[in-house]
């Protein structure tokens, strides 16, 4: 092999290629984002970086280190298709990329409100995004988040920090039902009506009002909210809709194995594009976490180049955490619909605890953890061990 391409220059695309010098791939190494900025890192959008208190260098993921890589990077340019069965990369100006492989880190975008929007409706999944949303939230400005999943939460909090009167929409009747169950979401929906921010459960976003610029949401319920700035936060969805005819299985993110094989040979996926078998869930999950995107490459490369490869064990247990509100959210391992929860130490009610989620046999599967990091640690590997 001596050309290998990767396709998405951000935190999965920057550690595949990493992975690859590190298990001495020595050929030529393509990356193509669509992006024109370098590679940089997401989660500071919704927190420091919306904050003004770091700047768009401080967010930067290379170094200079990075320049020994020695890579060809076309940057804002996004790829068009996949071609012969993967020995080619098209570009949108119709140029072909050939190789003898890629590595697919194309990741995932800001589902958007179905129809047109006034000026001062945002998403936010870009530095671009950020920048524009940033120079909105200014002291005093009325924010409505839909959607109070953990980025739309993290927002509401950066905003009303900032001085900002915030309101946050749920269509749901409890925030982060899916991902934490409606006990521990209910937990984590308290801490916007404890720092000042307005939750409003049950209802959805059915209008934005307003011709040139928002100055509202009218709500599922009938209600309205004024606006000066409107933030649709309502998920993600991979970017794989160029990948179609390429005889991929997409569902959901382009299927994998759990080291990011797909099936054509010499084609993986890693990130937030990819929905991998998971051990430790023994099912499928895509999966929208930094530490993913972060670990995957170095197994999906391995894999590619016939290496050996072992990761420490707590890599196996899918990991996220939040900033909200000046309190660090923690979560490790899966919730299925049959786990029941039981808090180890803390309150929930003061916001400061650890909770296990445990499986129908009783098993720990998952643990949260607010504002406790050296327990949860602990947890975290003791979910590895136990698989
Ligand atoms: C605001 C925000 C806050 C977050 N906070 C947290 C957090 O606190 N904790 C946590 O665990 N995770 C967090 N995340 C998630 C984390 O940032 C992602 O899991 C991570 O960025 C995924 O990396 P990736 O490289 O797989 O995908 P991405 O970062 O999405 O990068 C994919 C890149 O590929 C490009 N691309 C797409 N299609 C093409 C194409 N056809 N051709 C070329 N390039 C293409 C995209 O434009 C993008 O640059 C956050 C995400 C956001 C947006």
């Amino acid at each position: 092999m001596e050309h290998i391409t990767v396709v998405g220059a951000s935190l999965a695309g920057l550690a595949t290629v990493r992975a690859l010098r590190a298990q001495e791939f020595e050929g030529r190494i393509t990356v193509i984002g669509d992006e024109q900025h370098e590679p940089y890192d997401r989660p500071p959008l919704s927190k420091e970086y919306l904050a003004g208190t770091v700047s768009e260098e401080d967010i930067g993921l290379t170094d200079s280190d990075d320049v020994e890589l020695g890579v060809e990077w076309v940057l804002g340019q996004a790829a068009s298709s996949l071609d012969n069965a993967g020995k080619a990369v098209v570009l949108e100006d119709g140029s072909r990329v050939g190789t003898d492989a890629v590595v697919l880190a194309t990741g995932a975008r800001a589902r958007q409100f179905p129809g047109g929007c006034p000026q001062g409706v945002h998403t936010l999944r870009t530095l671009d995004d950020a920048r524009a949303l940033r120079s909105e939230l200014v002291p005093g400005a009325r924010l409505v988040v839909i959607g109070a999943g953990f980025i739309g939460a993290e927002i509401a909090s950066t905003a009303a920090a900032l001085g900002c009167e915030v309101d946050v929409v749920e269509a749901a009747d409890v925030p982060l039902q899916r991902p934490l169950g409606a006990e521990m979401g209910a937990v984590c929906g308290r801490l916007h009506a404890r720092n000042g921010a307005r939750l409003h459960v049950g209802t959805g976003l059915a209008e934005l009002v307003g011709e040139t610029r928002v100055t509202a949401v009218r709500l599922t319920d009938g209600r309205e909210l004024p606006a000066d700035v409107v933030v649709v936060g309502i998920g993600a969805q991979p970017n794989t809709e160029w990948l179609a005819g390429s005889g991929l299985e997409i569902d959901d993110g382009v299927r994998t194995d759990e080291q990011g094989r797909t099936t054509i040979p010499e084609v993986l996926a890693v990130g937030d594009c990819a929905h991998s078998y998971r051990d430790y869930t023994a099912g499928w999950l895509r999966l929208e976490h930094w530490t993913n995107a972060l670990q995957q490459p170095a197994a999906a490369v391995a894999a590619l180049l016939g290496r050996e490869h072992s990761a420490p064990a707590h890599h196996s247990v899918p990991y996220f955490w939040s900033d909200q509100y000046g309190h660090k959210i923690q979560f490790a391992g899966h919730r299925s619909a049959d786990c029941t929860v039981q808090v180890e130490e803390g309150d929930p009610d003061s916001g400061d605890f650890l909770a296990l989620y445990l499986d129908a046999e009783e098993r720990p599967v998952g643990v949260l953890a607010i504002d406790r990091a050296r327990p949860f640690g602990q947890w975290r590997r003791k979910l590895a061990k136990s698989r």
